[in-house]
């Protein structure tokens, strides 16, 4: 079935079906990593829903999930620098084996803040899990410990990455036309 926001998407990088393997052999990490333990996934929000959602029916331990969102970019396609939270998550994490669940790790502005904020709840561990990784991009270091995809400097929309809110729900992951933010 085709979509009406196709038309402005230059390739598909990751089809449906490849998101689906991928999601399922990360899915299969955490069940090994933390075998007798009960993570604690936070999803950052908003672009990171659709991989969380797929992830968390593919983990087979008991865990739980809680949501945070942060801006950094506005409706561009470059980092601001600035980070801000708009939505705290709503349970305690002290003690908790907390895994970070992101769209994409760009420069690593985003992630390396919130992960300061994290570690001073003190939880017992902090882990980061992003579907898709710009190492090219990257001005702050960032520990990843799970990664689906390692990307070009690509401005990439769907599966649930936007720009400026829209393609977020667009199955596949693909290359935006440059002619549609272009002169914006
Ligand atoms: P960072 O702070 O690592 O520079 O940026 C991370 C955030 O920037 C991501 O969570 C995402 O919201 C946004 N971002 C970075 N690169 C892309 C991209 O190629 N496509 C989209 N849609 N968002 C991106
Ligand atoms: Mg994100
Ligand atoms: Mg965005």
């Amino acid at each position: 079935m085709e979509h009406i926001l196709d038309k402005d998407v230059e390739r598909v990088l990751f089809s449906e079906e490849q998101l689906r393997q991928r999601v399922a052999e990360i899915a299969a990490e955490i069940d090994r990593d933390y075998a007798g333990k009960e993570p604690l996934l936070v999803s950052v929000l908003r672009g990171s829903f659709v991989f969380m959602a797929d992830l968390v029916r593919q983990i087979h331990l008991p865990c739980t999930v809680d949501f945070m969102a942060v801006s950094s970019y506005g409706s561009g396609t470059s980092s601001s620098g600035q980070v801000k939270i708009v939505k705290d998550l709503s349970e305690q994490i002290e003690g908790k084996d907390v895994i970070v669940i992101e769209d994409i790790l760009d420069s690593g502005n985003t992630l390396s803040y919130l992960l300061q904020i994290l570690q001073a709840r003190k939880p017992a561990s902090v882990r980061l899990c992003t579907l898709l990784d710009k190492p090219s991009r990257r001005t702050k270091p960032v520990q990843l410990h799970y990664a689906g995809f390692s990307i070009p400097d690509y401005f990439v929309v769907g599966y649930g990455l936007d720009y400026d809110e829209r393609y977020r729900n667009l199955p596949y992951i693909g290359v935006l036309k440059p002619c549609v933010y272009e002169g914006k």
